[in-house]
Order: structure tokens, then sequence, then C-alpha cells
């Protein structure tokens, strides 16, 4: 059985990289020494990941390791903010090497893409429980925040939606899908794609911008409120994960507006920026769909490809209320 420091020593400690500066001190003292760049902002976020709530009993360690370091770096992407550390604080049932070894490999790989070091964090025994708080750098005034819309704004959002929900309807046996159609769903549940490059490529260019964690229309949601302002989506040319795609109007409208666990960009911009969106998107290879409008009035209007208005029920998720 390994000791605890056997652990952290074994999966959780590499030797400082020679191409970050970043760091002055990672994990084994007390605490960690961050240099962040001289004026520079820190941007700062948690995110928990529960064994039975986020995640099945069975997950695989190694998409376990990517997907929680993702989903915080999904939120350094909604700020436009670039990555330079974070803190991870497992709570583990046991140390098992054949869980341990695939996790930390999943998550570390994610970390050196984005030259985000694992700098400390804590290790106790109990049920499976994940936490990660990530550092990420931005330039003071140029933060991509949640209270920035401005009617006239367009409506941007990176990528595709519902793929993740599709699955997740499929493991629930809410709908039948084929061998190879779940596991291309699967995978964009359960190794999400954080949009770095295409956060920082689009500071200075849009106003307000959100990762879609609980769906589309609960997080835009987020944005109206905190903006003060209302929206006019067009349903029908929300962009379709590749398998969500071939499903029906009725299935595509639900798992695009409210699916969840996307970890797309949504964003607003000045209509004056059409061609600046393109240009960072392409920077950042990545392909962005206008979608629709910010309003002055409040509320959010649903229209079809005919520019009728929508009445859909929808709901995003809220631990607290669904299940
Ligand atoms: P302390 O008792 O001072 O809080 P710990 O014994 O909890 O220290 O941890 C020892 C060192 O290992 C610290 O630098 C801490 O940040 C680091 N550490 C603990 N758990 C982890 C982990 N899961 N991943 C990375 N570093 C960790
Ligand atoms: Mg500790």
């Amino acid at each position: 059985m390994l000791s605890e420091f056997d652990l952290i020593s074994r999966y959780f400690t590499r030797a400082p990289r020679s191409n970050i500066d970043h760091i002055a001190l990672g994990v084994g003292d007390d605490c960690a020494l961050l240099m962040p760049a001289a004026g520079t902002q820190l941007a700062i976020s948690t995110d928990m990941l529960v064994e039975g709530r986020h995640f099945f009993p069975d997950a695989e360690p190694f998409a376990l390791g990517h997907k929680c370091l993702a989903v915080n770096l999904s939120d350094l992407a909604a700020m436009g903010a670039r990555p330079l550390a974070f803190t991870l604080a497992l709570a583990l049932p046991e140390a098992r090497e054949e869980w341990l070894k695939p996790f930390s490999t999943g998550l570390l790989a994610l970390a050196d893409l984005h030259q985000c070091e694992l700098i400390g964090g804590d290790t106790t025994k109990g049920p499976l429980n994940i936490c990660i708080t990530v550092f990420g750098e931005t330039l003071p005034g140029q933060a991509l925040r949640r209270d920035a819309a401005q009617p006239g704004d367009d409506i941007w959002i990176s990528g595709t939606l519902g793929d993740a929900r599709l699955a997740l309807a499929a493991y629930r046996n809410e709908l039948v899908l084929d061998a190879a159609s779940h596991a291309q769903a699967a995978s964009r549940m359960h190794q999400p794609t954080p949009r770095v490059a295409l956060g920082m490529a689009l500071r200075g260019i849009a106003h307000a911008a959100i990762d879609i964690s609980d769906g589309l229309v609960g997080d835009l949601g987020h944005i109206l409120k905190r903006s003060g302002v209302g929206a006019t989506l067009a349903v029908d040319s929300l962009p379709a994960g590749t398998v969500l795609s071939r499903q029906p109007q009725a299935i595509r409208r639900r798992f695009t507006l409210a699916g969840g666990d996307d970890y797309e960009l949504c964003f607003t911009a000045a209509s004056a920026n059409r061609a600046a969106v393109q240009a960072a998107a392409q920077s950042a290879t990545i392909g962005v769909t206008r979608i629709g409008t910010i309003d002055a009035k409040s509320g959010l209007r649903l229209h079809d490809a005919n520019d009728a208005a929508l009445d859909l029920q929808l709901t995003s998720f809220d631990h607290f209320r669904s299940t």
C-alpha cells in the first residue's frame, strides 16, 4: 500500500519544466510560489467533481483526469485568461496504482498541452472527490466578463453543442444510438476540449463570455442577467454536434439549447467585429457560429428558421433541483 507521501511524489510531483518561468516553487513545501508577470491580474477558479454526481463510479481514470482539469481550464478560457498553474485536492477511497497512474497521466497530459503546472494540493482518504483550482493571467480591463454584453451585440458559439448530452441520454436509455455514434458522442462527454486559445484570442474583440457547462439557455441567461439585457436566439442555426445533427429536430433543439457538458464558449461582440471574431477563431483553429443578438429588452426569445417565435419548455441543469 502506498503512503500518502509516496503517492504524491510518484504521481503528482515532477521536475520543474524548463520552458515555464512563472512558477518559483511547486509541489512539496507548505505553499507554492507563483510569479505572474508584472501588471497582470490573476484569474482564479475552482471546480469540484464528485463521483456519482459528475461522473459514473466506473469512470475511466485517464479520461477523468483529463476532464477534471478541462472543466477548470474552460473557466479560464471563458475569461480570456492564460493558464499558469493549478492545485489538486483529492479524496480517494484507496491508493490504487491502477487508478492513480492513468488518472495522473490524463491530468498531466492536458496540463502540458496548456503549460499549466500542478503546483500543490491535498490528498486524503474518503469517497472519490476531485477538486481543482486553476490560476490564470489576464490584463486589467481585458477579462471577458459576464456583465459586459451590450444591446446590438452578436451572440456567438464555438464548436458544436449537444453531443455530450446525447451520449448521456443514451447511457440513461432515453434513446438508442448505434455503438459507433455512441462512442463518438461519449468522447465529447468524457474528454471535453477547453477553448483556451479562442478565449485569449477574443481579448479586446468580444464583450462578454461564458463557457457552456449547464446548457446554453441557462449559461447565456447568466450573461443576460449580469449585463441587464435580453436576447433573441436563432434556434435552428445552433451548431449541433456531429452525432446530434443526425437526430430529429425536437431532440436537436432540446440538446443544443439545454444540453450541458459542452464546454464551448458563448460570447458576445459588436457586429462591427465580425471579421475580427472570425480571424480570432481561425487563429485558434476552431469554428464559430453566430446564433443571435443581444437586445435591450430583457428576456430570452427563441426563433425558428422562419423567424417565428418558438415556445420550448427548457430547464438548464441545476444540482439542487434536478436529479
Ligand atoms: P501540509 O500538511 O503542509 O498541508 P501536505 O502534507 O498536505 O502538506 O502536502 C505536502 C505537499 O504535497 C504540499 O506541497 C502539497 O501542496 C502537495 N500535495 C498534496 N497533495 C497533492 C496532490 N494531490 N497533488 C499535488 N500536490 C499535492
Ligand atoms: Mg495539506
